[in-house]
């Protein structure tokens, strides 16, 4: 086999909310160790992963969302970029297929800084890719990773990223418009959700009666942190901060029944979430032929 014979379709899916147009832009994946999941025992989590046919190493779905809503084309995070992960890095020719390219945009919003988040916006020698756009981001992620306190070492969690946030933050210095909750654009609200990052925030998108709430890294591995919302990672910068927003979240949108997406939820990556055994379940929403 080629190549490109082994190459998939693009991996981009648009479904409406409201007046607005939403797509999933999917950047392409990372693997990471169970071993960095605590809050459940090992066999428990394992016996997720095995019920769901799924590799006991979780294979992460890694997207980035389009928002185009009165006129305006927004993006919220950029995917890993070609400076992490061999395994990320499909924005760009996702974007192509879409007949748009980093200039079409003005108006970025991030989750928060991480790597599979933000390094799509910055090239190889740290400079912006997307050349004419704002930046918003709550306020305590630029606190925290500006912070040069931090490479003391006290926060393990930050350290694997401190290099990669201080690049994104000087390629974009003078571009980041920070918030701290509240309308962000016309429709679209940020939603903090501290834990993962002190900033770590989703966003709602409200229009013409319909909500789609986009809720960043509320879950890494959904096999896991649906039933077992107490799950953390040891990259979370305050573990029982995320597993409470986690908590948060999943309660309003299972009370009123909110459609969700997710960064780390598999493609087409929109869903519903129900109570259900003691935990969650998450119900996705299967592929719609026509918008
Ligand atoms: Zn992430």
């Amino acid at each position: 086999m080629t190549r490109s014979e082994q190459k998939q379709v693009p991996g981009i899916y648009r479904r409406r909310v409201g007046d607005a147009v939403v797509t999933t832009i999917n950047d392409g994946f990372l693997d990471i160790p169970l071993a960095i999941l605590r809050g459940a025992p090992t066999e428990r989590m394992e016996a997720c992963m095995a019920e769901a046919f799924q590799p006991l190493a979780p294979r992460l779905t890694v997207n980035a969302f389009m928002i185009e809503l009165g006129g305006r084309r927004i993006l919220i995070d950029s995917g890993g970029g070609s400076t992490t992960i061999y395994s990320m890095g499909l924005l760009p020719e996702n974007l192509k297929a879409l007949g748009l390219t980093p200039d079409d945009f003005d108006t970025v919003l991030l989750t928060h800084i991480h790597p599979d988040h933000s390094n799509g916006l910055v090239g190889d020698n740290g400079e912006p890719l997307f050349p004419r756009a704002e930046v918003t981001v709550h306020q305590d992620d630029v606190t925290f990773w500006s912070d040069p306190a931090l490479r003391d070492g006290r926060s393990a969690a930050a350290m694997p990223y401190l290099d990669s946030a201080a690049v994104f933050l000087k390629a974009y210095e003078g571009r980041i418009r920070t918030s701290e909750g509240g309308e962000v654009a016309p429709g679209i609200t940020l939603l903090p959700l501290p834990g993962h990052t002190p900033g770590h925030s989703g966003y709602r998108l409200c229009s013409a009666g319909e909500t789609l709430i986009i809720w960043g890294d509320t879950v890494h591995v959904p096999e896991i942190q649906v039933p077992f919302p107490a799950v953390t990672n040891e990259y979370d910068i305050k573990e029982s901060l995320a597993a409470e927003s986690r908590n948060r979240i999943f309660d309003m949108v299972a009370r009123e029944r909110l459609l969700v997406a997710g960064m780390h939820l598999h493609i087409p990556g929109f869903a519903h979430l129900v109570r259900g055994d003691g935990g969650y379940r998450l119900l996705p929403e299967a592929w719609a032929v026509k918008l």
